[in-house]
Parts: C-alpha cells; sequence; structure tokens
C-alpha cells in the first residue's frame, strides 16, 4: 500500500509511532519546543487574515477540495490508520475516512447559511434592531486522542476552516503519523499551507499551544486532562469545547428486538476495540430478557475474529495504547474479583502486539469500577435489573453523560425513556452512528465535557457572536436620555405599570 512508505523522521525525533498490532516502529516525530509551536501559531495566524477575508462561499469550494483528495488517495489513508491505530480497515473507512468526507460535503452546502447574519426581533424597543454576525475567532487550537486520530481532528479543522479560522492542530503522542497524513492531503488540496499546522509533542506540547495565543481550543482526551485544559483556558480566558469521556449504558427493555439489541450492543461495545468514547460501556437489562439477551450477545462475542488489522478479515483490531490494555485488564480482574462471571473473554490476546479479547462479563453490579470507571477496551459488563426504572435509575447515577442507548419496539416509549436519560445524546434502537451526522450536536453533559461540536451549535462556536444594534426610524432623541425630569419619570412609571403590572381589567 502506499503508507508503506510513510516514514517521517526529523532529526532529534523522540516520539515513535508503533504499529500496535505488531510492534513495527513507522516513524518517528519531534517532541517539540514551546518556541516551536508558539511560530506555527503564529504562521497560522498571520495566513488567516487574508482567509477570513475570503466570502465564506469561497472558503467552502476550497474546502471541499480536501473531501476529493481524501477519497483519490483513501487507500493509503485507510492503510495508515489502520496501521497506525490497529482499527479495521472497514471502522478506518466507515468511522474516520467516511465521517470526514460527509462532515465536508455537509458543511461546505450548509455553513454559508448557519453564519448567515440572524436578525432578533426586539419585543419592546420597536424602534431598533438587533442582529447577529458571527465571525472567524482567529486561530483554533486542536488537542486530539488517538481513537480517532482522523475523523475527530480534521473534522473540526475543517470545519475550523470553513469558519474562517486558521488551525494548530496537537495530535496525540501515540498517533502522530495520521496528523502529518492529514496535512499532507490538505497541501494536496492546495489549501494556504500555513493556515493549518501540525505540531506534535507530549502532554507539554498541548499545554504549550494552549499559551501560544490561540483564540479558542478545542480539547478531545480524558476527564483528567480535560481538566487541566480548562484551568489553563480558564487562566488566559481563552473559551473552549471539551469533549471527554463517556459511559454510555444501554438499557434493554422487556419489549425490545432483541435481534437488534444484541447485534448493535455487540457492536457498540466491541468497534474500535472499545475504545469510542460513545463505547456501549455498561448493559441495564430487564429481568425477563436479560437471559435471552446475554445468549445472543454472547453468541454474537464469540464469532468475532480478532487480529492484525491489516487482513480483511478481522473484526476486532489490536488497541492502541499499550497502557489502556493494562487498564483494561485490570478493571476485568477486578470485577471477576467482585463476583463478576466472565461468559466470553477475560484475557489479554496473544502477542505479538496489543490486544484485549472481546470480553463479556454478567453478574454485574453497580458499585464494580468497570461500571463506574470508563473502560476504553473491548468489554461488554451486563446488569440484570428489575424493571426499567431502575434501570434509568442506574444509568444516570454515573459522573459522566455523553451518549446512551434504548431498546424497545415501542417508538414513542423509546423517546419517553431517552428523555429522562441524562446524557448529551440517547440513540433508541441504535448505537454510536450520530457521530456520522454532521448536522446533529456531539457532546456531553455532567463531566463529560462543556460545549458542542458537528452542527450549526458547533459551527457558531467557531466563530465569535457579535450583536449590532440599529435605530430602525431616526428620532430626535431616547426618552430615558438626559436631563431627568419629573414628567418624564411620571410617564415612564405609567408606562411599566400598564406594560408590567396586572391589567386594569385583572385588578
Ligand atoms: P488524553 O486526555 O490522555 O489526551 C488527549 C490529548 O491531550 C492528547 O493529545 C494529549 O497528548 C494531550 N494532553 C495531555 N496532557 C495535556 C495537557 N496538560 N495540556 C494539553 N494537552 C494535553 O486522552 P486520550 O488520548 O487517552 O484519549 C482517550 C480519552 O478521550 C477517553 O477518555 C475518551 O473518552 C476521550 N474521548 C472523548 C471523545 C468525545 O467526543 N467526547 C471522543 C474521543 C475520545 P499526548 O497523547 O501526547 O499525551
Amino acid at each position: 500500500m502506499g503508507a508503506a512508505a510513510t516514514s517521517i523522521t526529523t532529526p532529534g525525533a523522540s516520539i515513535k509511532s508503533i504499529n500496535p498490532a505488531t510492534g513495527e516502529l513507522l516513524g518517528e516525530v519531534p517532541d517539540q519546543s514551546a518556541e516551536e509551536i508558539h511560530t506555527a501559531v503564529a504562521r497560522a495566524r498571520a495566513a488567516q487574515v487574508d482567509w477570513g477575508k475570503l466570502p465564506i462561499e469561497a472558503r467552502c469550494r476550497r474546502v471541499l477540495r480536501y473531501a476529493e483528495v481524501l477519497m483519490e488517495r483513501v487507500d493509503e489513508v485507510i492503510d495508515l490508520l489502520s496501521r497506525e491505530g490497529g482499527k479495521t480497515r472497514q471502522e478506518a473507512l466507515g468511522m474516520e475516512v467516511i465521517v470526514v468526507a460527509d462532515l465536508v460535503r455537509y458543511f461546505a452546502k450548509h455553513a454559508p447559511k448557519m453564519l448567515e447574519p440572524e436578525p432578533i426581533p426586539l419585543h419592546l424597543m420597536k424602534h431598533r434592531a438587533s442582529y447577529l454576525h458571527f465571525v472567524p475567532r482567529g486561530v483554533i487550537g486542536i488537542i486530539a486522542p488517538w481513537n480517532f486520530p482522523f475523523s475527530i481532528p480534521i473534522g473540526e479543522t475543517m470545519m475550523s476552516l470553513i469558519a474562517g479560522n486558521g488551525v494548530v492542530l496537537k495530535p496525540s503522542e501515540v498517533t502522530p503519523l495520521i496528523a502529518h497524513k492529514a496535512r499532507e492531503l490538505y497541501l494536496a488540496a492546495d489549501l494556504p499551507p500555513d493556515l493549518f499546522q501540525v505540531i506534535t509533542g507530549r502532554g507539554a506540547a498541548g499545554a504549550a499551544l494552549i499559551d501560544g495565543g490561540i483564540n479558542y481550543c478545542v480539547f478531545t482526551g480524558s476527564v483528567a486532562t480535560g481538566k487541566k485544559v480548562a484551568a489553563a483556558c480558564g487562566e488566559r480566558l481563552i473559551p473552549c469545547t471539551l469533549e471527554l469521556g463517556g459511559k454510555a449504558p444501554a438499557v434493554v427493555c422487556a419489549d425490545a428486538d432483541l435481534d437488534r439489541a444484541a447485534q448493535a450492543i455487540t457492536w457498540g461495545g466491541f468497534a474500535n476495540s472499545g475504545q469510542v468514547c460513545a463505547s456501549v460501556e455498561r448493559v441495564y437489562a430487564v429481568d425477563k430478557i436479560h437471559d435471552e439477551l446475554v445468549a445472543r450477545i454472547v453468541g454474537h462475542a464469540r464469532e468475532l475474529r480478532q487480529g492484525n488489522a491489516a487482513s480483511d478479515d478481522v473484526d476486532v483490531g489490536a488497541m492502541a495504547w499499550d497502557q489502556q490494555v493494562a487498564l483494561v485488564e485490570k478493571l476485568v480482574n477486578s470485577a471477576v474479583a467482585n463476583g463478576a462471571k466472565v461468559e466470553v473473554g477475560g484475557k489479554r490476546g496473544p502477542g505479538p502486539g496489543q490486544f484485549f479479547q472481546p470480553t463479556v462479563l454478567t453478574n454485574c453490579t453497580q458499585d464494580m469500577d468497570v461500571m463506574r470507571k470508563e473502560i476504553f477496551g473491548p468489554v461488554l459488563p451486563i446488569m440484570r435489573v428489575s424493571d426499567e426504572d431502575e434501570a434509568v435509575r442506574l444509568a444516570n447515577d454515573s459522573h459522566l453523560g455523553l451518549l446512551a442507548y434504548v431498546f424497545t419496539k415501542d417508538r414513542e416509549h423509546g423517546k419517553r425513556v431517552a428523555e429522562r436519560i441524562e446524557a448529551g445524546t440517547v440513540m433508541v434502537n441504535d448505537v454510536l452512528a450520530t457521530y456520522a451526522c454532521p448536522e446533529t450536536p456531539w457532546g456531553g453533559v455532567k463531566q463529560s465535557g462543556i460545549g458542542r461540536t458537528h452542527s450549526s451549535h458547533g459551527l457558531r462556536d467557531l466563530c465569535d457572536t457579535r450583536h449590532v444594534n440599529h435605530d430602525r426610524i431616526s428620532l430626535p432623541r431616547e426618552v430615558w436620555w438626559y436631563p431627568y425630569k419629573p414628567g418624564t419619570f411620571k410617564a415612564l412609571l405609567r408606562g411599566a405599570k400598564l406594560l408590567f403590572g396586572k391589567r386594569p381589567w385583572q385588578r
């Protein structure tokens, strides 16, 4: 494949990119200094001045070319995503490439309308008028995780560019090469070279980016790092979006279509080796259907083929980060020590490479770490509950609230249950998929984050919202201006009583 030649090795490079399925060294990138990172921000800022002045339609046309180049070079992107991230080729295509291509097309078509000035009808000051207009913020700093090293940061990059900003991206140290590949495509799409920069490094590089003069930060990562990022942004009064961890519950009602629920939960728990912030991380199955559901999920899990994602005959690939395998193992062992039963899997996969077997646990209880902490690995803990009310109560008993899922054949009932669950998004009879709907907002409640990406909300967040208020008719003066006179005061008071007090006929 084309990307086999990708090896970005610079003098003094110290961050190694490793194929998690084989241990093969793929390339090395530098751990850049704060000074280099600040220079990258300055270059993006200089390039943004002209870019931000282009009409939005022209920016959309230019960015649209990115989707075309992406599809022209789709094989090399899939290959690198699979080799650096350990994901299967189908996941690389469906969960990374298509998500970006579709997002670009969607916003290229709809962003001009979303960012049109928005009139605000004034209910009292009818002689004046207001409107909002949306102005590029400047330079957006994007700090990204390793689990979706393309769709997350590049989707955000494309939205930022369409909104008129420059971008500096700091990818995870675990998956830096795909960020460089994304910029290679960007240059091939003939977009302004300095406008989008990729800087590499460890956590300190992310901190240096926040300190480098950016105007907004889009951070995706863990709750622990998110709190540090929020503090650093707060210190500098930089607004930010925080997309943090999830612990998505699946509530399976007594009337669920068990075939569909079992397939959805199996895929939602094991896709991308469970390294999805929206992964099904805990299942609450009501007593009546618990055993039947477990039997079906276990049946599906047993059929999954795990291995090096270079082959097309693999369902579950390697885990991208070695330390995550140890965390997953610890959570499973602790659950088993506390009474959980391993129905399938339960152990690290055979080496070489970083694998954890697709694992189904039953007899789980709410107090277990595996039900409370983010697993971020291919593990499905299942708990028996007496009824839906208990399921909803336990689903809400979490510090996280990103995604949640409800399974029932009764669509109206499903919507009512969904509305009771504390999560940024609740899907009825499906899992994960709304990240691939650029028109819907993505983000969490509680400690899953602040703000939204995607959708018109996410796009507008990448702009400064400014308000203009102007006169509609010419008046010599406003009645509340100087000089204050007793007559004016009386007239204003009479008007206020009429407007806000009880109506004469109600007195
Ligand atoms: P981390 O929080 O460890 O890292 C995220 C990014 O922050 C990385 O680029 C990291 O660099 C960088 N970073 C580390 N320290 C700092 C710092 N002090 N200041 C600024 N940046 C810093 O997350 P992971 O990469 O491990 O990603 C997994 C997490 O991301 C999970 O919790 C998952 O739920 C969450 N996530 C949330 C999503 C959402 O949409 N809500 C989507 C995807 C993932 P480096 O890697 O080099 O240390």
